[in-house]
């Protein structure tokens, strides 16, 4: 275990606004931290659930880890539960993250601290500190990944030699999931000068958020609307050259449609994703997805374990970033990590080296 920031117990105890009175200074065996996951159906959460959980209880404190399935009303109970019960801090990565105000409410009554994980808590006051990524440049990462795919940059950022037109698809997240326009935005800032000059096409048409986004990141839901667009747009000779996805369970859902509309081997589009799920690894190394974007979710629970720590110990953990993440009530002092981008030729180096995976689950899939 790496803790990144100042742990220092009762040190720069904070500026006196900070919800941190009830909980400093007990024994960690007597303090208990409440974890709020959002679901169990994408690997990622299970990982940074088990994360948490591992490195908090290696220090020593009690925790209450919960996943919700998905849903809202399921999270606020489980929320709510875990003030009543007294939980000492709450470590929360919501499923809408404007449905929490009541609980955050609360939370805030009581003196808990809380840090929003990985997805920020909107429109209330008592989110006292954000652990995440650079979310924009995961988008800025997916929209490269594209562009590298087409050939129209190099792997170093160079020009490359390809020139277009190509047509392109394009998804984005859960609309409410604040993370979704920031990945979003930060790669159509990367996109639109090639779609103004016409080295991109989307042929669709549907370019704005509200048109792409994908409600709760659903693989299915996805696969529909590559279907449709498939059905639509792509009769005859025209094909797509390129998706950008968001997530890699939206890239399967786009990967099953293209499959079943007769897309294979070298006509299959660069299709991009997020967050190294080892199916996805797995068909980036079999030459079916061409990338996605490792965020390694052991620093980030890692992050998220010292902030919480930092908390019960009495004092205020160190941001790293202070005016990213303005909740719409305040900036949210947030540490942002980096993440990078996986393609097939640094996925040893990338995922197994760091003992994110052993290569015999690239190799399976598993
Ligand atoms: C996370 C991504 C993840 C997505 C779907 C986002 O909030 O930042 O890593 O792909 O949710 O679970």
């Amino acid at each position: 275990l790496t803790l990144g920031l100042a742990a220092c117990g009762g040190e720069g105890a904070g500026s006196g606004d900070d919800n941190n009175g009830g909980a400093a200074n007990g024994e960690p065996s007597d303090l208990t931290v409440g974890v709020a996951m959002p679901t169990q159906t994408s690997e990622r959460w299970i990982a940074d659930g088990a994360a948490v959980e591992d490195s908090l209880k290696e220090l020593g404190y009690n925790v209450d880890l919960q996943f919700a399935n998905d849903q809202i009303p399921t999270q606020q109970q489980q929320i709510d539960q875990m003030v009543t019960q007294g939980v000492d801090a709450l470590i929360i990565a919501s499923i809408d993250g404007t449905a929490l105000s009541t609980q955050l409410d609360a939370a805030g009554a009581a003196g808990i601290p809380v840090i929003a994980y990985d997805r920020l808590i909107n429109g209330n006051e008592n989110v006292d500190f954000y652990v995440t990524f650079d979310n924009e440049n995961v988008g800025v990462q997916q929209a490269t990944s594209l562009l590298v795919g087409l050939g129209i940059l190099n792997a170093d950022g160079s020009e490359g030699d390809a020139e277009g037109p190509f047509n392109v698809e394009l998804f984005a997240g859960s609309p409410d999931d604040n993370n979704a326009t920031f990945f979003f935005n930060g790669a159509m800032k990367t996109l639109e000068p090639y779609i103004e000059d016409g080295t991109l096409v989307v042929k669709s048409g549907q370019t704005d958020f509200g048109t792409v986004a994908t409600q709760r990141w659903s693989q299915e839901e996805a696969q529909k609307r590559m279907e449709n667009l498939l059905t639509s747009t792509y009769q005859g000779s025209d094909k797509v050259d390129g998706v950008l996805s968001p997530f890699d369970g939206i890239s399967r859902g786009i990967i099953s449609a293209l499959e079943g509309a007769g897309y294979s081997g070298d006509d299959m589009p660069i299709i991009t994703g997020q967050d190294a799920e080892i199916a996805s690894v797995k068909l980036i190394n079999d030459g079916v997805q061409f990338s996605t974007i490792f965020k390694d979710t052991r620093k980030l629970a890692d992050q998220a374990v010292s902030a919480a720590q930092t908390y019960l110990e009495g004092g205020t953990p160190e941001p790293n970033d202070t005016d990213s993440y303005n909740n719409g009530v305040k900036n949210v002092p947030s540490f942002l990590l980096e993440s990078d981008i996986v393609y097939k030729d640094n996925i040893t180096s990338l995922l197994v080296d760091s003992g994110y995976y052993t290569q015999e689950q690239v190799d399976s899939g598993q």
